[in-house]
């Protein structure tokens, strides 16, 4: 297993422990890194309030394919892929992390982040589950 960001074993990293890796793309509020022991990708995204909360969700796709879709309506696909990675799978994560999780939820009055924003008001537009985000690479 990579001792570095744990790649065969998980798929999201909180802002609790991220690990530290090299950015190699930034866009808008988003950016690829990848880690310098075992090569995965991941895409970083810092959440409010004040942007303080960074989350990872392992990006299984090519550094191409974040150019390309980066372009598109300023990232906006990325965005809204990454949120419903995280809404879709926090709770698989450990009791620490999920606890942390649950403290940012708070901390942004359990309504502007991408697990419990009211989907009525804020629509996604190219991303409703995580797995839609096919049509694009
Ligand atoms: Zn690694």
């Amino acid at each position: 297993m990579c001792r570095t960001c744990e790649s065969e074993n998980r798929e999201i990293w909180t802002y609790l422990n991220l690990p530290n890796l090299p950015d190699i793309k930034v866009a808008n509020w988003v950016s690829l890194e990848q880690c310098h022991d075992c090569e995965t990708l991941w895409c970083e995204i810092p959440y409010e309030p004040y942007a303080s909360f960074k989350f990872l969700v392992k990006w299984p796709y090519t550094l191409e394919d974040f150019n390309s879709i980066s372009k598109i309506e300023d990232s906006l696909i990325l965005h809204e892929w990454h949120g419903s990675f995280i809404r879709e799978n926090w709770q698989s994560l450990s009791r620490k992390e999920v606890a942390a999780i649950n403290t940012w939820r708070e901390r942004t009055y359990m309504n502007h982040n991408p697990i419990d924003r009211n989907s009525a008001e804020h629509p996604a537009k190219y991303i409703l589950c995580a797995d839609d985000i096919r049509q694009y690479v």
